[in-house]
């Protein structure tokens, strides 16, 4: 969905300044134009700069290239922006394989993207939000991890790293919400079943039968389909709003029932 000019409703995150990182496409590309779409001001960053600035000129939406994966590009946009009032951190990483089919590259590489730079990104930005007003709803600010259901809440065949990591989001997430619950930030982790994304597709085709690896992933779902992006994002939309001001720490399954 790209966002219109005209809403009839006033938006549902009108005034907040949003950071995303993974916006260039899949679940980060459709939630930074939903939160545009509710009248944030969005700071879409991504490493893929060709995707990403497709998104340039669209309403309410500025884009930054940014590697999550290097502190001293984090700091460096982080100080540039006047003010913080969400960051959704989404870039992640799929390693594929069992315990014995991981290397330590494979490991460290899964922990740097999906799990360190939510350390950096939550680092910077929780030190400004901190020096920013609360809301009439006592809120200063609210982070979004992207975590996922192959994690501390099942495990996935063949994600050894990545359900690790995964599940080391969350326990990140319930940490941040922990220290900072009274200072007025929020901080909630999102985790999705099987999401119709580039990446899946690519990760499809990889396995030489598309519709056999599509059949498979379908299957995993009770629901018997897989979820979308757009789906994602109105959950998200939900948490970055002052709508969800009394939920914080928790992990929101999203997963057309796979964890059921
Ligand atoms: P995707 O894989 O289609 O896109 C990932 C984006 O991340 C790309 O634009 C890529 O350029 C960017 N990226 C990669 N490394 C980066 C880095 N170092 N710094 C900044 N950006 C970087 O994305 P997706 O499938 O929508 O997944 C997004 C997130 O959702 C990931 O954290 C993923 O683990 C999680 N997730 C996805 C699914 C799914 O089924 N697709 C399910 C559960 C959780």
């Amino acid at each position: 969905m790209e966002p219109s000019a005209k809403r009839s409703r006033p938006g549902r995150l009108e005034g907040k300044v949003i950071l995303v990182s993974a916006a260039a496409q899949g679940i980060g590309r459709s939630t930074a134009l939903a939160f545009a779409e509710e009248g944030a001001l969005v700071h879409a960053t991504d490493i893929n700069t060709a995707k990403l600035e497709e998104m340039n000129g669209m309403p309410g939406i500025f884009t930054h290239k940014l590697d999550v994966c290097s502190t001293e590009e984090v700091n460096k946009l982080v100080e540039s922006l006047d003010r913080v009032d969400v960051l959704f951190n989404c870039a992640g990483y799929v390693a594929n394989g069992t315990l014995l089919d991981c290397t330590e590259a494979d490991w460290d590489r899964s922990f740097n993207i999906n799990v360190k730079s939510m350390y950096r990104t939550c680092t910077a930005v929780i030190s400004k939000m901190l020096k920013q007003d609360q809301s009439e709803s006592g809120v200063r600010g609210s982070i979004i991890n992207m975590a996922s259901v192959a994690s501390s809440i099942k495990g996935a065949p063949n994600r050894c790293a990545y359900g690790a990591t995964k599940a080391a989001v969350i326990g990140l997430t319930k940490a941040i919400a922990a220290d900072f619950v009274e200072k007025g930030i929020r901080c909630n982790s999102v985790c999705p079943g099987t999401i119709h994304t580039p990446s899946l597709e690519d990760r499809m085709r990889a396995q030489g039968d598309f519709e056999k690896a599509y059949a498979a992933f379908v299957a995993r779902q009770k629901i018997g389909r897989l979820g979308k992006p757009e789906e994602v994002a109105a959950l998200c939309v939900y948490l970055a709003s002052d709508e969800s001001a009394f939920v914080t720490g928790q992990e929101m399954v999203i997963d057309g029932g796979w964890s059921v």
